[in-house]
C-alpha cells in the first residue's frame, strides 16, 4: 500500500494489511500460517448456510498484522481479527489477558544502582523463595475473578494476620491504588454474575492452589521488569504521564496462568458442542462460535471463564508490582512511592459496538486522545506499552487510533527465532551477557547446592538463550514502524535494570 503497509491478496476476499517495512521483515512461516488462518472465512460461509434464521451473515471482516508479527500456535501473534456474526476463542489464545502493566516511581536510577546486590537477594527470596505469600480472603478471591481489581480492594486493604504474613506484598498498597483508576488502565475488569466454575477448580487443587499461583510471573517470555527513563521523546505527554528522565520505572508482563488455559479449552470445547452436524470439521482446526441463540448457553460458559481469567490476569499484574514495590522498599528506607502509569491487555476479544467481534492475540490497543480513538482513549492518546528483551531498550508511546491498524500496535519487538529452535549464541555470549544485565531467576546458579550440578545449569544456560536479546527483532526499528504507519507516536525510552523471570 506505502512504505509502511503491505496489502496481502489471498483467495478469500479477506481484506488483511500487514503493518510493515523493509527494516522490518515479515516471517514468511507466520504467512503461511496466517494463510491457513484465512480457510476460516470459508468456514464461516458453511457455518451461515448450515444454520437457518441468523440475523447476519457471520464473516471474517479484516484483519490486520502489527510489526511484531510472528508464528505462534495455529494463529500467528500480532493479529488482530475481526469477526461479524460469530467469535473465535482460538484468535485470542491460551494466555487469556496477557499484558503489560506500567508505573512510574519516586526513585531515579543513580539512586538504586548502589544497591543493586540487596535488591537482587530480596526479589529472589519474594518471587522464588517461599517470600510470596499473599493471602486473599474467600471474599477477595471471588470479587477478583467476577469483577476484577474493584472486587478485590472492594473492602480496602486487610490488616489481619494474612496480611501481615504476606511479606509486604499487600503492604505496598496505597491511596492511589485504590482511588479512582479509571483511565490507567485499559479495563479495571470484566464483571460477570459467577465464579463458580473456577471457585470449584480452584477449591479443588486444579493441579496447583490457587494461593500458590497469584504473584507467579509464569514462564518464557513473561517478567517483572526495573527498568529507568533513558530518552524523551515527547516532554508534553511525558510531563503528563508523570515521565522524567533518570526516573525507575517498573514494567511486568504476565497473563492468567492456567485459569487462561482452562478457560480458552471450556472455548474450544463448547465450539465443537455446538457445531453443526452438517459441517465438516474445518482443516486449520479453527472453530468459531457463531452469535446465535443455538450456542448461547456455551458461549456464556466461555465468556464467563473467559471473564474469570481475564480478570485474574489483571490481579496478577497488580500483585506482581507489589513484589518488586516490596523489594524497591527495601532498599529505599520507606520513601518509595509508585504510580500506575497503565494497565494494557494483548490478548482479548471486545464486542463492538455495530455487533462485530475485535480478536488481539499478542496486539495491544492503541486508541487515540479523548474522542478520536476506538477504545480506552485518553487526552494524549492511549499509552502503548513495547517492551524489546530482557537487556535491550522498552518503549511507551501514545495511540493514534488509526482506523487502518484497527486501533492496534504490537506488543513487543517480536521474535526472530522460534521459541524451541536451536539454541542460539555461544556461551561466552551469554556469559558477556549475564555479567551486563541483572537476571533474577529461579534458579540462582551462584547458589552452592546447584553450582556442582552441571546438568541443571546447563538447561538454565539453555534456557535463557531462548530469552536472549539476540532472538528478538530490534525494537529501535519496529517502533519507527508503528510511527511511520500512524499507528502510535514514540513517548520515552526505557532502559532495563534488572529483569526478574519466571
Ligand atoms: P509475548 O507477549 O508475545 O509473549 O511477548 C511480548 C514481547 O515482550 C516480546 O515480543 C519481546 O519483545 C518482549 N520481551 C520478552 N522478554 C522480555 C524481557 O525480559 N524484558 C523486556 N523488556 N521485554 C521482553
Ligand atoms: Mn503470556
Ligand atoms: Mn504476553
Amino acid at each position: 500500500i506505502d512504505d509502511s503497509w503491505l496489502h496481502l491478496p489471498n483467495p478469500y476476499d479477506v481484506p488483511v494489511e500487514i503493518c510493515a517495512r523493509a527494516d522490518v521483515p515479515v516471517e514468511s512461516v507466520a504467512i503461511d500460517e496466517l494463510l491457513t488462518v484465512l480457510e476460516t472465512a470459508d468456514t464461516l460461509r458453511r457455518l451461515g448456510h448450515a444454520v437457518p434464521g441468523l440475523d447476519t451473515e457471520p464473516r471474517l471482516d479484516r484483519v490486520v498484522c502489527t510489526p511484531d508479527f510472528h508464528k505462534g500456535a495455529g494463529i500467528p501473534i500480532g493479529t488482530v481479527l475481526r469477526t461479524v456474526g460469530a467469535l473465535i476463542p482460538q484468535a485470542v489464545g491460551n494466555d487469556i489477558n496477557c499484558g503489560m502493566r506500567v508505573e512510574a516511581t519516586s526513585l531515579t536510577v543513580e539512586q538504586v544502582r548502589p544497591h543493586l546486590d540487596r535488591l537482587e537477594r530480596r526479589l529472589r527470596h519474594l518471587f522464588f523463595e517461599g517470600g510470596r505469600r499473599i493471602g486473599l480472603t474467600p471474599r477477595q478471591r471471588e470479587g477478583l475473578l467476577r469483577e476484577g481489581l474493584p472486587g478485590l480492594l472492594a473492602d480496602g486493604v486487610p490488616g489481619g494476620p494474612a496480611a501481615r504474613a504476606d511479606a509486604g506484598a499487600w503492604r505496598q498498597v496505597g491511596p492511589d491504588d485504590l482511588g479512582d483508576l479509571d483511565g490507567r488502565l485499559h479495563s479495571v475488569g470484566f464483571p460477570v454474575s459467577s465464579a463458580d466454575d473456577f471457585q470449584d477448580w480452584i477449591t479443588s487443587g486444579g493441579g496447583t492452589s490457587y494461593d500458590s499461583i497469584i504473584g507467579s510471573v509464569g514462564g518464557g517470555n513473561h517478567f517483572a521488569e526495573l527498568q529507568y527513563v533513558s530518552r524523551v521523546h515527547d516532554g508534553a505527554t511525558a510531563y503528563a504521564w508523570g515521565l522524567t528522565p533518570g526516573q525507575v520505572v517498573l514494567m511486568v508482563h504476565s497473563g492468567s496462568l492456567s485459569l487462561g488455559h482452562q478457560a480458552n479449552a471450556t472455548g474450544r470445547d463448547q465450539a465443537k458442542a455446538a457445531w453443526p452436524r452438517t459441517v465438516p470439521m474445518p482443516r486449520n482446526r479453527i472453530l468459531p462460535m457463531l452469535l446465535d441463540e443455538r450456542t448461547a448457553t456455551g458461549r456464556q460458559r466461555y465468556l464467563t471463564a473467559f471473564a474469570n481469567a481475564a480478570n485474574f490476569a489483571i490481579g496478577n499484574r497488580f500483585f506482581l508490582a507489589l513484589m518488586m514495590r516490596a523489594g524497591l522498599a527495601d532498599i529505599s528506607a520507606g520513601e518509595l512511592r509508585s504510580r500506575l502509569v497503565y494497565d494494557a491487555p494483548h490478548n482479548l476479544l471486545w464486542p463492538e459496538p455495530d455487533g462485530a467481534v475485535l480478536h488481539r492475540k499478542g496486539a495491544t490497543p492503541a486508541g487515540g486522545a479523548d474522542g478520536t480513538g476506538r477504545d480506552g482513549g485518553r487526552a494524549w492518546g492511549e499509552p502503548v506499552l513495547v517492551p524489546g528483551s530482557m537487556g535491550a531498550p522498552s518503549h511507551l508511546l501514545r495511540g493514534l487510533g488509526n482506523p487502518r491498524s484497527l486501533g492496534s500496535a504490537c506488543h513487543g519487538a517480536g521474535r526472530s527465532v522460534p521459541r524451541g529452535a536451536a539454541a542460539r549464541g555461544s556461551d561466552d555470549q551469554l556469559d558477556a551477557f549475564l555479567r551486563e544485565f541483572r537476571v533474577v531467576t529461579p534458579l540462582d546458579p551462584g547458589d552452592p547446592t546447584v553450582a556442582g550440578r552441571r546438568d541443571i545449569v546447563d538447561a538454565w544456560r539453555r534456557d535463557l538463550k531462548q530469552e536472549a536479546p539476540w532472538v528478538y527483532k530490534e525494537v529501535g526499528p519496529v517502533v519507527e514502524s508503528l510511527r511511520t504507519a500512524g499507528v502510535a507516536e514514540p513517548v520515552v525510552e526505557l532502559r532495563p535494570i534488572l529483569t526478574v523471570k519466571g
